[in-house]
Protein backbone atom coordinates (compact mmCIF):
# COMPACT_ATOMS: atom_id res chain seq x y z
CA UNK A 1 0.00 0.00 0.00
CA UNK A 2 1.09 3.47 -0.96
CA UNK A 3 -0.29 6.89 0.93
CA UNK A 4 -1.53 7.27 4.31
CA UNK A 5 -4.48 10.07 3.23
CA UNK A 6 -7.87 9.89 3.65
CA UNK A 7 -7.71 6.68 1.33
CA UNK A 8 -4.51 4.89 2.47
CA UNK A 9 -5.25 5.02 6.24
CA UNK A 10 -8.89 3.40 5.49
CA UNK A 11 -7.65 0.98 3.03
CA UNK A 12 -5.32 -0.09 5.96
CA UNK A 13 -7.79 -0.40 8.47
CA UNK A 14 -10.73 -2.63 6.30
CA UNK A 15 -7.55 -4.86 4.79
CA UNK A 16 -6.49 -5.85 8.10
CA UNK A 17 -9.59 -6.09 9.67
CA UNK A 18 -10.53 -9.02 6.12
CA UNK A 19 -7.09 -10.53 7.80
CA UNK A 20 -4.96 -9.32 5.44
CA UNK A 21 -0.94 -9.22 5.99
CA UNK A 22 -0.51 -4.91 5.14
CA UNK A 23 2.24 -2.36 4.95
CA UNK A 24 2.09 0.80 3.91
CA UNK A 25 4.56 3.31 2.82
CA UNK A 26 4.20 7.21 3.11
CA UNK A 27 6.83 9.62 2.28
CA UNK A 28 6.01 12.28 4.58
CA UNK A 29 6.49 12.00 8.43
CA UNK A 30 2.92 11.73 9.24
CA UNK A 31 -0.50 10.81 7.80
CA UNK A 32 -3.04 13.07 6.43
CA UNK A 33 -1.68 13.17 2.59
CA UNK A 34 -2.99 16.51 1.29
CA UNK A 35 -3.93 17.85 4.97
CA UNK A 36 -0.17 17.12 6.00
CA UNK A 37 0.95 19.53 3.08
CA UNK A 38 -1.51 21.81 1.83
CA UNK A 39 -1.11 24.16 5.42
CA UNK A 40 -1.77 27.88 3.65
CA UNK A 41 -3.69 30.64 4.91
CA UNK A 42 -6.93 30.03 4.16
CA UNK A 43 -7.01 26.12 3.88
CA UNK A 44 -10.18 24.34 4.42
CA UNK A 45 -12.66 21.73 2.87
CA UNK A 46 -15.03 22.72 0.04
CA UNK A 47 -17.90 20.12 0.87
CA UNK A 48 -19.07 20.09 4.24
CA UNK A 49 -17.33 18.81 7.32
CA UNK A 50 -20.05 16.82 8.17
CA UNK A 51 -19.42 15.06 5.17
CA UNK A 52 -15.94 15.27 4.60
CA UNK A 53 -15.13 12.45 7.23
CA UNK A 54 -15.10 8.87 7.25
CA UNK A 55 -19.11 7.35 7.31
CA UNK A 56 -17.69 3.60 7.37
CA UNK A 57 -18.27 4.11 11.64
CA UNK A 58 -21.02 5.32 13.43
CA UNK A 59 -18.66 5.60 16.57
CA UNK A 60 -16.44 7.91 14.84
CA UNK A 61 -18.79 9.53 13.36
CA UNK A 62 -20.53 10.41 16.75
CA UNK A 63 -17.38 11.00 18.71
CA UNK A 64 -15.79 13.46 16.53
CA UNK A 65 -17.71 16.96 16.27
CA UNK A 66 -16.77 19.43 13.83
CA UNK A 67 -16.71 23.18 14.79
CA UNK A 68 -16.99 24.75 11.51
CA UNK A 69 -19.40 24.30 8.11
CA UNK A 70 -16.50 24.43 6.28
CA UNK A 71 -13.27 23.23 8.79
CA UNK A 72 -10.00 24.34 8.43
CA UNK A 73 -6.66 22.47 7.60
CA UNK A 74 -5.61 22.38 11.23
CA UNK A 75 -9.06 20.78 11.98
CA UNK A 76 -9.17 18.04 9.51
CA UNK A 77 -5.81 17.31 9.72
CA UNK A 78 -6.35 16.56 13.70
CA UNK A 79 -9.20 14.45 12.54
CA UNK A 80 -7.02 12.16 10.38
CA UNK A 81 -4.62 12.10 13.41
CA UNK A 82 -7.37 11.31 15.82
CA UNK A 83 -8.88 8.46 13.46
CA UNK A 84 -4.77 7.00 12.94
CA UNK A 85 -4.78 6.68 17.01
CA UNK A 86 -8.15 5.29 17.29
CA UNK A 87 -7.89 2.42 14.80
CA UNK A 88 -4.17 1.88 16.12
CA UNK A 89 -2.86 2.35 12.67
CA UNK A 90 0.23 4.36 12.37
CA UNK A 91 2.48 0.47 13.70
CA UNK A 92 1.25 -0.29 9.72
CA UNK A 93 2.82 2.65 8.25
CA UNK A 94 6.67 3.06 7.54
CA UNK A 95 6.70 6.93 7.41
CA UNK A 96 9.20 9.14 5.59
CA UNK A 97 9.61 6.61 2.86
CA UNK A 98 8.62 7.08 -0.65
CA UNK A 99 8.06 4.03 -2.79
CA UNK A 100 9.89 4.68 -6.05
CA UNK A 101 9.38 1.37 -7.71
CA UNK A 102 6.75 -1.69 -8.64
CA UNK A 103 7.83 -4.78 -10.65
CA UNK A 104 5.78 -7.35 -11.33
CA UNK A 105 7.25 -11.15 -11.69
CA UNK A 106 4.94 -12.52 -14.04
CA UNK A 107 6.13 -16.14 -13.11
CA UNK A 108 4.91 -15.82 -9.87
CA UNK A 109 2.00 -12.59 -10.44
CA UNK A 110 4.24 -11.16 -7.14
CA UNK A 111 4.63 -7.43 -7.26
CA UNK A 112 8.13 -6.29 -5.85
CA UNK A 113 7.87 -2.53 -4.29
CA UNK A 114 11.19 -0.88 -3.56
CA UNK A 115 11.51 2.54 -1.80
CA UNK A 116 14.36 5.10 -1.32
CA UNK A 117 15.29 3.93 1.28
CA UNK A 118 16.74 0.51 -0.08
CA UNK A 119 14.00 -1.60 1.25
CA UNK A 120 12.38 -4.11 -1.33
CA UNK A 121 9.18 -5.93 -0.53
CA UNK A 122 7.41 -8.39 -2.08
CA UNK A 123 3.49 -8.14 -2.25
CA UNK A 124 0.37 -9.85 -3.55
CA UNK A 125 -1.71 -6.78 -4.36
CA UNK A 126 -0.44 -3.32 -4.39
CA UNK A 127 -2.67 -0.43 -3.66
CA UNK A 128 -2.05 2.80 -4.80
CA UNK A 129 -3.51 5.55 -2.32
CA UNK A 130 -1.32 8.13 -3.71
CA UNK A 131 -3.46 10.93 -3.99
CA UNK A 132 -4.91 12.72 -7.02
CA UNK A 133 -3.70 16.11 -6.07
CA UNK A 134 -0.36 15.70 -4.89
CA UNK A 135 2.19 16.46 -6.98
CA UNK A 136 2.54 19.92 -6.60
CA UNK A 137 3.44 22.06 -9.91
CA UNK A 138 6.24 24.54 -9.91
CA UNK A 139 5.81 27.04 -12.79
CA UNK A 140 8.57 26.99 -15.25
CA UNK A 141 8.84 31.05 -15.25
CA UNK A 142 12.33 32.24 -16.39
CA UNK A 143 14.41 33.36 -13.18
CA UNK A 144 12.06 31.87 -10.53
CA UNK A 145 15.78 30.29 -9.01
CA UNK A 146 17.59 33.16 -8.98
CA UNK A 147 14.55 34.94 -6.27
CA UNK A 148 16.80 35.62 -3.47
CA UNK A 149 13.27 36.25 -1.41
CA UNK A 150 10.96 33.77 0.54
CA UNK A 151 9.36 31.44 -2.31
CA UNK A 152 6.63 29.60 -1.03
CA UNK A 153 3.95 26.60 -2.54
CA UNK A 154 0.98 26.43 -1.13
CA UNK A 155 0.88 22.64 -1.43
CA UNK A 156 4.46 22.42 0.24
CA UNK A 157 3.78 25.42 3.38
CA UNK A 158 6.30 25.57 5.82
CA UNK A 159 5.01 24.18 9.33
CA UNK A 160 5.34 26.38 11.59
CA UNK A 161 3.30 28.85 9.69
CA UNK A 162 4.67 32.55 7.59
CA UNK A 163 3.81 36.10 8.81
CA UNK A 164 3.87 38.28 6.02
CA UNK A 165 3.49 41.51 7.73
CA UNK A 166 5.00 44.25 6.44
CA UNK A 167 6.26 42.45 3.09
CA UNK A 168 5.85 42.87 -0.25
CA UNK A 169 4.35 40.10 -1.58
CA UNK A 170 3.52 38.44 -4.83
CA UNK A 171 0.60 35.29 -5.21
CA UNK A 172 0.87 33.05 -8.59
CA UNK A 173 -2.15 31.60 -9.39
CA UNK A 174 -5.65 32.24 -8.79
CA UNK A 175 -7.61 28.63 -8.61
CA UNK A 176 -8.45 27.00 -5.30
CA UNK A 177 -5.54 27.43 -3.43
CA UNK A 178 -4.77 31.29 -4.74
CA UNK A 179 -8.43 32.33 -3.91
CA UNK A 180 -8.60 30.73 -0.47
CA UNK A 181 -4.90 32.71 0.38
CA UNK A 182 -5.18 35.84 -1.18
CA UNK A 183 -7.64 37.55 1.10
CA UNK A 184 -5.62 36.32 4.62
CA UNK A 185 -1.76 37.25 2.93
CA UNK A 186 -4.08 40.58 2.15
CA UNK A 187 -4.56 41.71 5.70
CA UNK A 188 -0.90 41.19 6.86
CA UNK A 189 1.01 42.08 3.73
CA UNK A 190 2.40 45.62 3.70
CA UNK A 191 1.74 45.09 -0.64
CA UNK A 192 0.03 41.91 -2.65
CA UNK A 193 0.25 41.55 -6.37
CA UNK A 194 -1.90 38.64 -7.76
CA UNK A 195 -0.75 37.32 -10.86
CA UNK A 196 -3.65 35.58 -12.39
CA UNK A 197 -3.74 34.20 -15.55
CA UNK A 198 -7.15 32.42 -16.42
CA UNK A 199 -9.54 34.37 -13.91
CA UNK A 200 -11.99 31.79 -12.03
CA UNK A 201 -15.38 32.01 -10.71
CA UNK A 202 -15.42 31.76 -6.87
CA UNK A 203 -18.86 31.67 -4.92
CA UNK A 204 -19.19 32.60 -1.63
CA UNK A 205 -18.59 29.46 1.12
CA UNK A 206 -20.70 30.73 3.45
CA UNK A 207 -18.50 29.37 5.88
CA UNK A 208 -19.94 29.75 9.84
CA UNK A 209 -19.55 27.89 12.81
CA UNK A 210 -21.93 24.92 13.44
CA UNK A 211 -24.14 25.65 16.51
CA UNK A 212 -24.58 22.79 19.07
CA UNK A 213 -27.95 22.01 17.71
CA UNK A 214 -26.94 21.92 14.43
CA UNK A 215 -24.40 18.92 15.13
CA UNK A 216 -26.91 17.27 17.83
CA UNK A 217 -29.43 17.39 14.65
CA UNK A 218 -26.66 15.92 12.42
CA UNK A 219 -25.76 13.45 14.68
CA UNK A 220 -29.27 12.19 15.04
CA UNK A 221 -29.87 12.08 11.97
CA UNK A 222 -26.19 10.79 9.95
CA UNK A 223 -27.85 7.88 8.40
CA UNK A 224 -30.06 9.61 6.21
CA UNK A 225 -27.21 11.77 5.46
CA UNK A 226 -24.82 8.99 4.63
CA UNK A 227 -27.96 7.53 2.56
CA UNK A 228 -28.92 10.68 0.47
CA UNK A 229 -24.94 10.89 -0.43
CA UNK A 230 -23.95 7.08 -1.44
CA UNK A 231 -27.23 8.11 -3.93
CA UNK A 232 -25.84 11.55 -4.77
CA UNK A 233 -24.08 12.94 -8.16
CA UNK A 234 -21.35 13.98 -5.83
CA UNK A 235 -21.33 12.00 -2.48
CA UNK A 236 -23.09 14.75 -0.58
CA UNK A 237 -26.61 14.91 0.60
CA UNK A 238 -27.39 17.61 -2.55
CA UNK A 239 -30.65 17.69 -4.00
CA UNK A 240 -30.80 19.97 -7.38
CA UNK A 241 -34.16 21.54 -8.27
CA UNK A 242 -36.59 19.47 -9.59
CA UNK A 243 -37.38 21.01 -12.74
CA UNK A 244 -34.79 21.97 -15.16
CA UNK A 245 -33.60 25.64 -15.71
CA UNK A 246 -35.23 26.67 -18.40
CA UNK A 247 -38.62 25.09 -17.69
CA UNK A 248 -39.31 27.25 -15.02
CA UNK A 249 -39.99 31.08 -15.11
CA UNK A 250 -37.59 33.57 -15.08
CA UNK A 251 -38.45 34.53 -10.94
CA UNK A 252 -38.68 31.01 -9.95
CA UNK A 253 -35.03 30.81 -11.66
CA UNK A 254 -33.53 33.45 -10.03
CA UNK A 255 -34.67 32.52 -6.68
CA UNK A 256 -33.23 29.42 -6.98
CA UNK A 257 -29.77 30.47 -7.44
CA UNK A 258 -30.21 32.95 -4.86
CA UNK A 259 -30.97 30.44 -2.41
CA UNK A 260 -28.33 28.61 -3.56
CA UNK A 261 -26.34 31.60 -3.13
CA UNK A 262 -27.00 32.31 0.02
CA UNK A 263 -26.37 28.39 1.43
CA UNK A 264 -22.88 29.40 -0.20
CA UNK A 265 -20.36 26.70 -1.72
CA UNK A 266 -19.61 24.81 -4.78
CA UNK A 267 -22.90 23.57 -5.15
CA UNK A 268 -24.25 26.58 -7.07
CA UNK A 269 -22.97 25.05 -9.73
CA UNK A 270 -25.39 22.10 -9.73
CA UNK A 271 -28.04 23.85 -8.94
CA UNK A 272 -30.16 23.06 -11.54
CA UNK A 273 -29.16 19.32 -12.93
CA UNK A 274 -28.61 20.69 -16.75
CA UNK A 275 -26.23 23.19 -15.89
CA UNK A 276 -23.68 21.36 -16.90
CA UNK A 277 -24.66 19.73 -19.90
CA UNK A 278 -26.90 22.81 -21.50
CA UNK A 279 -25.25 25.69 -21.98
CA UNK A 280 -28.32 28.06 -22.19
CA UNK A 281 -29.16 27.02 -18.70
CA UNK A 282 -25.36 27.57 -17.81
CA UNK A 283 -25.40 30.81 -19.30
CA UNK A 284 -28.10 31.94 -16.87
CA UNK A 285 -26.38 30.66 -13.75
CA UNK A 286 -22.70 32.55 -15.16
CA UNK A 287 -24.94 35.82 -15.74
CA UNK A 288 -26.70 35.24 -11.95
CA UNK A 289 -22.88 35.32 -11.20
CA UNK A 290 -21.54 37.88 -12.91
CA UNK A 291 -24.33 40.41 -11.36
CA UNK A 292 -23.33 39.05 -7.85
CA UNK A 293 -19.53 39.44 -7.98
CA UNK A 294 -19.79 42.88 -9.81
CA UNK A 295 -21.80 44.44 -7.06
CA UNK A 296 -18.83 43.30 -4.56
CA UNK A 297 -16.20 45.01 -6.93
CA UNK A 298 -15.75 49.01 -6.78
CA UNK A 299 -13.51 49.56 -9.56
CA UNK A 300 -15.32 48.04 -12.79
CA UNK A 301 -12.05 47.46 -14.69
CA UNK A 302 -10.96 44.93 -11.96
CA UNK A 303 -14.35 43.40 -11.89
CA UNK A 304 -13.74 42.70 -15.88
CA UNK A 305 -10.55 41.32 -15.27
CA UNK A 306 -11.91 39.17 -12.34
CA UNK A 307 -14.87 37.83 -14.26
CA UNK A 308 -14.56 34.94 -16.00
CA UNK A 309 -15.01 34.77 -20.13
CA UNK A 310 -13.40 32.08 -21.09
CA UNK A 311 -15.31 28.99 -20.07
CA UNK A 312 -19.23 27.74 -18.91
CA UNK A 313 -19.50 28.42 -15.17
CA UNK A 314 -18.28 25.16 -13.45
CA UNK A 315 -16.24 23.79 -16.03
CA UNK A 316 -13.25 24.30 -13.98
CA UNK A 317 -13.26 23.01 -10.55
CA UNK A 318 -15.92 25.97 -9.03
CA UNK A 319 -13.79 27.91 -6.15
CA UNK A 320 -14.87 28.91 -2.91
CA UNK A 321 -13.89 32.01 -0.72
CA UNK A 322 -14.15 34.00 2.12
CA UNK A 323 -13.92 37.88 0.71
CA UNK A 324 -12.05 36.85 -2.23
CA UNK A 325 -13.11 39.18 -4.43
CA UNK A 326 -13.86 42.07 -2.18
CA UNK A 327 -10.10 41.92 -1.53
CA UNK A 328 -9.57 43.95 -4.60
CA UNK A 329 -10.67 46.80 -3.41
CA UNK A 330 -7.70 47.33 -0.75
CA UNK A 331 -5.46 50.08 -1.03
CA UNK A 332 -2.58 47.43 -0.48
CA UNK A 333 -3.91 45.08 -3.44
CA UNK A 334 -3.20 44.70 -7.00
CA UNK A 335 -4.64 42.57 -9.44
CA UNK A 336 -2.13 41.47 -12.35
CA UNK A 337 -3.18 39.89 -15.53
CA UNK A 338 -0.29 37.43 -16.89
CA UNK A 339 -2.69 37.28 -20.11
CA UNK A 340 -2.89 41.08 -20.68
CA UNK A 341 1.01 41.27 -19.40
CA UNK A 342 2.64 38.53 -19.47
CA UNK A 343 5.72 37.45 -16.92
CA UNK A 344 8.61 37.70 -18.84
CA UNK A 345 11.24 37.11 -15.71
CA UNK A 346 11.88 36.86 -12.19
CA UNK A 347 14.64 38.13 -11.00
CA UNK A 348 16.71 37.99 -7.52
CA UNK A 349 14.48 41.25 -6.29
CA UNK A 350 11.25 41.36 -8.06
CA UNK A 351 9.03 40.00 -11.14
CA UNK A 352 9.33 41.52 -14.74
CA UNK A 353 6.13 41.79 -16.74
CA UNK A 354 5.65 43.26 -20.18
CA UNK A 355 4.91 46.43 -19.22
CA UNK A 356 6.19 46.98 -15.10
CA UNK A 357 8.45 45.82 -12.50
CA UNK A 358 7.33 44.39 -9.37
CA UNK A 359 9.58 44.49 -6.73
CA UNK A 360 8.75 41.91 -3.86
CA UNK A 361 9.66 40.10 -0.37
CA UNK A 362 7.96 36.83 -0.73
CA UNK A 363 6.37 35.09 -3.61
CA UNK A 364 3.59 32.37 -3.37
CA UNK A 365 3.17 29.86 -5.57
CA UNK A 366 -0.59 28.71 -5.80
CA UNK A 367 0.29 26.79 -8.87
CA UNK A 368 -1.69 23.64 -8.81
CA UNK A 369 -0.62 20.16 -9.34
CA UNK A 370 0.50 17.02 -11.97
CA UNK A 371 -3.23 16.08 -11.44
CA UNK A 372 -4.30 12.52 -11.24
CA UNK A 373 -1.57 11.16 -12.66
CA UNK A 374 1.55 13.28 -11.62
CA UNK A 375 2.14 11.36 -8.48
CA UNK A 376 1.98 7.87 -10.18
CA UNK A 377 4.26 9.05 -12.93
CA UNK A 378 6.99 9.19 -10.02
CA UNK A 379 6.88 5.63 -9.55
CA UNK A 380 8.45 3.01 -11.56
CA UNK A 381 5.56 0.99 -12.47
CA UNK A 382 6.68 -1.87 -14.78
CA UNK A 383 3.93 -4.65 -15.36
CA UNK A 384 3.56 -7.59 -18.14
CA UNK A 385 6.34 -8.28 -20.58
CA UNK A 386 8.37 -5.11 -19.00
CA UNK A 387 5.74 -2.42 -20.05
CA UNK A 388 5.93 0.89 -17.96
CA UNK A 389 2.63 2.26 -16.91
CA UNK A 390 3.52 5.83 -17.87
CA UNK A 391 4.53 4.08 -21.70
CA UNK A 392 1.07 2.71 -21.62
CA UNK A 393 -0.38 6.08 -20.66
CA UNK A 394 1.65 8.58 -22.97
CA UNK A 395 -1.90 9.60 -24.52
CA UNK A 396 -3.44 9.96 -21.35
CA UNK A 397 -4.49 7.38 -18.39
CA UNK A 398 -6.00 4.07 -19.09
CA UNK A 399 -8.01 2.10 -16.75
CA UNK A 400 -11.18 0.08 -16.31
CA UNK A 401 -13.36 1.90 -13.82
CA UNK A 402 -10.47 3.70 -12.52
CA UNK A 403 -9.12 0.79 -10.43
CA UNK A 404 -7.69 -1.52 -12.27
CA UNK A 405 -5.49 -1.69 -15.20
CA UNK A 406 -4.78 -3.97 -17.98
CA UNK A 407 -1.62 -5.74 -18.13
CA UNK A 408 -0.70 -5.08 -14.32
CA UNK A 409 -2.64 -7.66 -12.56
CA UNK A 410 -3.46 -6.96 -8.37
CA UNK A 411 -2.31 -3.57 -9.12
CA UNK A 412 -5.11 -1.16 -7.57
CA UNK A 413 -5.82 2.20 -7.46
CA UNK A 414 -7.74 4.63 -5.19
CA UNK A 415 -9.27 7.41 -6.72
CA UNK A 416 -7.18 7.39 -9.75
CA UNK A 417 -8.47 8.63 -13.54
CA UNK A 418 -11.64 6.92 -14.84
CA UNK A 419 -13.27 7.37 -11.35
CA UNK A 420 -15.31 10.60 -10.44
CA UNK A 421 -12.47 10.74 -7.57
CA UNK A 422 -12.03 14.71 -7.48
CA UNK A 423 -15.69 15.55 -8.71
CA UNK A 424 -17.00 13.64 -5.66
CA UNK A 425 -16.57 13.62 -2.23
CA UNK A 426 -13.52 12.22 -1.90
CA UNK A 427 -13.37 10.70 1.63
CA UNK A 428 -16.70 8.93 0.58
CA UNK A 429 -15.09 7.76 -2.88
CA UNK A 430 -12.08 6.33 -1.24
CA UNK A 431 -14.20 4.63 0.96
CA UNK A 432 -16.04 3.21 -2.01
CA UNK A 433 -12.65 2.29 -3.80
CA UNK A 434 -11.45 0.67 -0.75
CA UNK A 435 -14.31 -1.33 0.10
CA UNK A 436 -14.21 -2.65 -4.20
CA UNK A 437 -10.64 -3.70 -3.64
CA UNK A 438 -11.42 -5.50 -0.30
CA UNK A 439 -14.07 -7.37 -1.32
CA UNK A 440 -12.56 -8.32 -4.90
CA UNK A 441 -9.53 -9.99 -2.85
CA UNK A 442 -11.79 -11.39 -0.39
CA UNK A 443 -13.84 -12.91 -4.10
CA UNK A 444 -10.39 -14.18 -5.20
CA UNK A 445 -9.43 -15.67 -1.95
CA UNK A 446 -12.69 -17.82 -1.48
CA UNK A 447 -12.48 -18.68 -5.22
CA UNK A 448 -8.87 -19.65 -5.10
CA UNK A 449 -8.02 -17.24 -7.69
CA UNK A 450 -4.65 -15.37 -7.78
CA UNK A 451 -4.86 -12.10 -9.33
CA UNK A 452 -7.45 -10.19 -10.89
CA UNK A 453 -6.41 -7.87 -14.21
CA UNK A 454 -8.77 -5.72 -16.36
CA UNK A 455 -9.05 -6.72 -19.74
CA UNK A 456 -7.87 -4.40 -22.79
CA UNK A 457 -11.03 -4.59 -24.33
CA UNK A 458 -12.64 -3.53 -20.61
CA UNK A 459 -10.12 -1.06 -20.27
CA UNK A 460 -10.86 0.80 -24.33
CA UNK A 461 -14.47 0.50 -23.50
CA UNK A 462 -13.85 2.32 -20.23
CA UNK A 463 -12.11 4.92 -22.06
CA UNK A 464 -14.91 5.33 -24.14
CA UNK A 465 -17.49 5.71 -21.56
CA UNK A 466 -15.62 8.28 -19.83
CA UNK A 467 -15.32 10.09 -23.16
CA UNK A 468 -18.81 9.57 -24.39
CA UNK A 469 -19.96 11.14 -20.83
CA UNK A 470 -17.74 14.25 -20.94
CA UNK A 471 -18.53 14.84 -23.96
CA UNK A 472 -22.25 15.15 -23.72
CA UNK A 473 -21.43 17.98 -20.56
CA UNK A 474 -20.07 21.15 -21.32
CA UNK A 475 -16.72 20.55 -18.91
CA UNK A 476 -14.67 20.03 -22.06
CA UNK A 477 -14.88 23.69 -23.25
CA UNK A 478 -12.33 24.70 -20.30
CA UNK A 479 -8.48 24.26 -20.17
CA UNK A 480 -9.14 22.72 -16.78
CA UNK A 481 -6.48 20.79 -14.93
CA UNK A 482 -9.45 17.58 -15.25
CA UNK A 483 -8.15 18.20 -18.64
CA UNK A 484 -4.61 17.88 -18.19
CA UNK A 485 -4.38 21.34 -19.66
CA UNK A 486 -1.98 22.98 -17.04
CA UNK A 487 0.90 21.05 -17.44
CA UNK A 488 2.93 21.59 -20.74
CA UNK A 489 2.67 18.42 -22.58
CA UNK A 490 0.86 16.48 -20.93
CA UNK A 491 -2.00 14.63 -23.47
CA UNK A 492 -5.69 16.25 -23.57
CA UNK A 493 -8.13 14.04 -21.91
CA UNK A 494 -11.07 14.52 -19.58
CA UNK A 495 -9.46 12.29 -16.97
CA UNK A 496 -12.73 11.53 -14.91
CA UNK A 497 -16.21 9.32 -15.14
CA UNK A 498 -18.35 11.95 -14.98
CA UNK A 499 -21.59 10.31 -14.84
CA UNK A 500 -22.37 10.38 -11.20
CA UNK A 501 -20.73 9.13 -8.13
CA UNK A 502 -23.98 7.01 -7.60
CA UNK A 503 -24.48 5.97 -11.14
CA UNK A 504 -20.34 5.44 -10.38
CA UNK A 505 -20.98 2.98 -7.73
CA UNK A 506 -24.16 1.26 -9.39
CA UNK A 507 -22.04 -0.06 -12.22
CA UNK A 508 -18.65 -0.83 -10.01
CA UNK A 509 -21.43 -3.16 -7.87
CA UNK A 510 -22.72 -4.60 -11.23
CA UNK A 511 -19.28 -5.29 -12.51
CA UNK A 512 -18.74 -7.26 -9.28
CA UNK A 513 -21.64 -8.68 -8.69
CA UNK A 514 -21.36 -10.01 -12.37
CA UNK A 515 -18.35 -11.88 -10.99
CA UNK A 516 -15.96 -9.24 -11.98
CA UNK A 517 -16.96 -8.78 -15.55
CA UNK A 518 -13.96 -6.95 -17.86
CA UNK A 519 -11.45 -8.36 -15.27
CA UNK A 520 -9.94 -11.65 -15.91
CA UNK A 521 -9.64 -13.76 -13.14
CA UNK A 522 -6.13 -15.65 -12.84
CA UNK A 523 -5.44 -19.19 -12.04
CA UNK A 524 -2.79 -19.66 -9.69
CA UNK A 525 0.57 -20.59 -11.81
CA UNK A 526 1.76 -24.44 -10.99
CA UNK A 527 4.29 -23.81 -9.02
CA UNK A 528 2.25 -22.26 -6.10
CA UNK A 529 -0.45 -24.44 -6.25
P1 LIG B 1 -3.68 12.19 -0.46
O1 LIG B 1 -4.32 12.84 0.70
O2 LIG B 1 -3.06 13.05 -1.49
O3 LIG B 1 -2.60 11.19 0.14
C1 LIG B 1 -1.69 10.53 -0.70
C2 LIG B 1 -0.46 10.20 0.12
O4 LIG B 1 0.37 9.37 -0.66
C3 LIG B 1 0.35 11.43 0.48
O5 LIG B 1 0.52 11.49 1.86
C4 LIG B 1 1.68 11.23 -0.24
O6 LIG B 1 2.79 11.68 0.50
C5 LIG B 1 1.70 9.72 -0.39
N1 LIG B 1 2.51 9.31 -1.54
C6 LIG B 1 2.37 9.65 -2.84
N2 LIG B 1 3.29 9.04 -3.60
C7 LIG B 1 4.03 8.29 -2.74
C8 LIG B 1 5.12 7.42 -2.92
N3 LIG B 1 5.65 7.19 -4.13
N4 LIG B 1 5.63 6.80 -1.84
C9 LIG B 1 5.11 7.01 -0.60
N5 LIG B 1 4.07 7.83 -0.38
C10 LIG B 1 3.54 8.44 -1.43
N6 LIG B 1 -11.56 16.84 -1.81
C11 LIG B 1 -12.84 16.87 -1.39
O7 LIG B 1 -13.60 15.93 -1.64
N7 LIG B 1 -13.30 17.92 -0.65
C12 LIG B 1 -12.53 18.96 -0.32
O8 LIG B 1 -13.00 19.88 0.33
C13 LIG B 1 -11.18 18.96 -0.77
N8 LIG B 1 -10.35 19.99 -0.47
C14 LIG B 1 -9.06 19.96 -0.92
C15 LIG B 1 -8.22 21.01 -0.58
C16 LIG B 1 -6.92 21.03 -1.05
C17 LIG B 1 -6.02 22.15 -0.67
C18 LIG B 1 -6.47 20.00 -1.91
C19 LIG B 1 -5.07 20.03 -2.47
C20 LIG B 1 -7.29 18.94 -2.22
C21 LIG B 1 -8.59 18.90 -1.70
N9 LIG B 1 -9.45 17.84 -1.98
C22 LIG B 1 -10.73 17.86 -1.53
C23 LIG B 1 -8.94 16.65 -2.67
C24 LIG B 1 -8.12 15.78 -1.65
O9 LIG B 1 -6.92 15.53 -2.28
C25 LIG B 1 -8.91 14.54 -1.27
O10 LIG B 1 -10.13 14.92 -0.67
C26 LIG B 1 -8.24 13.59 -0.28
O11 LIG B 1 -7.66 14.25 0.81
C27 LIG B 1 -7.27 12.70 -0.99
O12 LIG B 1 -6.92 11.64 -0.16
P2 LIG B 1 -5.99 10.48 -0.70
O13 LIG B 1 -5.68 9.62 0.45
O14 LIG B 1 -6.59 9.87 -1.90
O15 LIG B 1 -4.68 11.23 -1.23
P1 LIG C 1 -5.31 25.10 -9.71
O1 LIG C 1 -6.76 25.10 -9.58
O2 LIG C 1 -4.70 24.28 -10.80
O3 LIG C 1 -4.85 26.61 -9.85
C1 LIG C 1 -3.55 26.93 -10.24
C2 LIG C 1 -3.50 28.37 -10.63
O4 LIG C 1 -2.18 28.71 -11.01
C3 LIG C 1 -4.37 28.70 -11.84
O5 LIG C 1 -4.93 29.96 -11.66
C4 LIG C 1 -3.38 28.67 -12.99
O6 LIG C 1 -3.79 29.40 -14.11
C5 LIG C 1 -2.20 29.31 -12.30
N1 LIG C 1 -0.93 29.03 -12.96
C6 LIG C 1 -0.35 27.83 -13.14
N2 LIG C 1 0.81 27.99 -13.79
C7 LIG C 1 0.96 29.31 -14.02
C8 LIG C 1 1.94 30.10 -14.65
N3 LIG C 1 3.01 29.54 -15.19
N4 LIG C 1 1.76 31.43 -14.71
C9 LIG C 1 0.67 31.99 -14.17
N5 LIG C 1 -0.31 31.30 -13.55
C10 LIG C 1 -0.16 29.98 -13.49
O7 LIG C 1 -4.58 24.62 -8.35
P2 LIG C 1 -5.11 24.80 -6.86
O8 LIG C 1 -5.65 26.14 -6.65
O9 LIG C 1 -4.03 24.34 -5.96
O10 LIG C 1 -6.32 23.78 -6.77
C11 LIG C 1 -6.22 22.47 -7.32
C12 LIG C 1 -7.40 21.64 -6.84
O11 LIG C 1 -7.20 21.25 -5.48
C13 LIG C 1 -8.72 22.38 -6.82
O12 LIG C 1 -9.30 22.49 -8.08
C14 LIG C 1 -9.51 21.55 -5.85
O13 LIG C 1 -9.96 20.35 -6.41
C15 LIG C 1 -8.45 21.24 -4.81
N6 LIG C 1 -8.46 22.30 -3.79
C16 LIG C 1 -9.59 22.47 -3.06
C17 LIG C 1 -9.66 23.47 -2.13
C18 LIG C 1 -10.90 23.69 -1.32
O14 LIG C 1 -11.51 24.71 -1.40
N7 LIG C 1 -11.25 22.74 -0.51
C19 LIG C 1 -8.59 24.33 -1.96
C20 LIG C 1 -7.46 24.14 -2.73
C21 LIG C 1 -7.40 23.13 -3.65
P3 LIG C 1 -4.64 28.70 -15.28
O15 LIG C 1 -6.03 28.52 -14.72
O16 LIG C 1 -4.55 29.61 -16.41
O17 LIG C 1 -3.99 27.35 -15.53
Amino acid sequence: MVGAGFGGLYALHRFREQGLDVRVFEAAPEVGGTWYFNRYPGARCDVESLDYCYSFSDELQQEWTWSEKYATQSEILEYINWVADKLTLRDGITFNTRVTAAVLDEDTLRWSVTTDSGEEVTARFVVMATGPLSSALTPDIPGLESFGGEVYHTAHWPHEGVDFTGKRVAVIGTGSSGIQSTPIIAEQAEQLYVFQRTPNYSVPAGNRVLTDDEVAQAKATYDERRRMSWRSGGGSPHVAHPKLTMEVTPEERRQAFEKRWELGGVLFSKTFSDQMINLEANEEARKFYEEKIRAVIDDPEVADLLIPDDHPIGTKRICTDTNYFQTFNRPNVKLISVRKTPIQTIDATGIVTSDARYDIDALVLATGFDAMTGTLAKIDIVGRGGRRLVDDWADGPRTYLGLGVDGFPNLFLVSGPGAPAVLANMVLHAEAHVNWIADAIAHLDQHGYAALEATPDAVDNWIAECNRRADATLFPKANSWYMGANVPGKPRVFMLFIGGFAAYLDICAEVAGAGYKGFSLLEPIAAER
